[in-house]
């Protein structure tokens, strides 16, 4: 794994988060985009080489809904860039990590995707991030 991509932080209200994030941070955001398949809203703010993506269910069955229900707003995962993401993913089970995706899917930001289920993982979701070149 090459760095930390970003932090991923599940909201309520975007509109108002990315007002909250633009003042935190001192920066705009720069990116809004919908996340069809996942049921997501998500925003991204950069601050030096590491990004915030802020995270909002559009609708109830979303991950990001259930997350919220459970555990309340706030941090929901960390994403780690990789150089190559099937073979990372092949290194992780061959670890005895639980992956979410077996094969990694399209994500926000034009990365290729896949998560590490919180129970192999000392409690933290994890999403490991390839930039698609596609
Ligand atoms: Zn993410």
């Amino acid at each position: 794994m090459n760095k930390i991509e970003h932090i991923g932080i599940a909201v309520k209200d975007m509109d108002s988060a990315i007002k909250i994030y633009e003042q935190l941070l001192n920066t705009k955001c720069y990116k809004i985009e919908n996340v069809e398949s996942e049921g997501v809203k998500t925003a991204f703010f950069k601050i030096g080489d590491s990004k915030i993506e802020l995270l909002e269910a559009t609708n109830p069955e979303s991950p990001i809904a259930k997350f919220i229900e459970k555990r309340g707003v706030g941090m929901h995962h960390i994403a780690f860039d990789v150089t190559d993401i099937e073979s990372e993913i092949d290194r992780l089970i061959a670890e005895d990590f639980q992956l979410i995706q077996k094969t990694p899917k399209n994500g926000a930001d034009n990365k290729k995707i896949a998560f590490l289920h919180p129970k192999s993982t000392a409690g933290l979701l994890v999403e490991l991030c390839q930039e698609r070149t596609d």
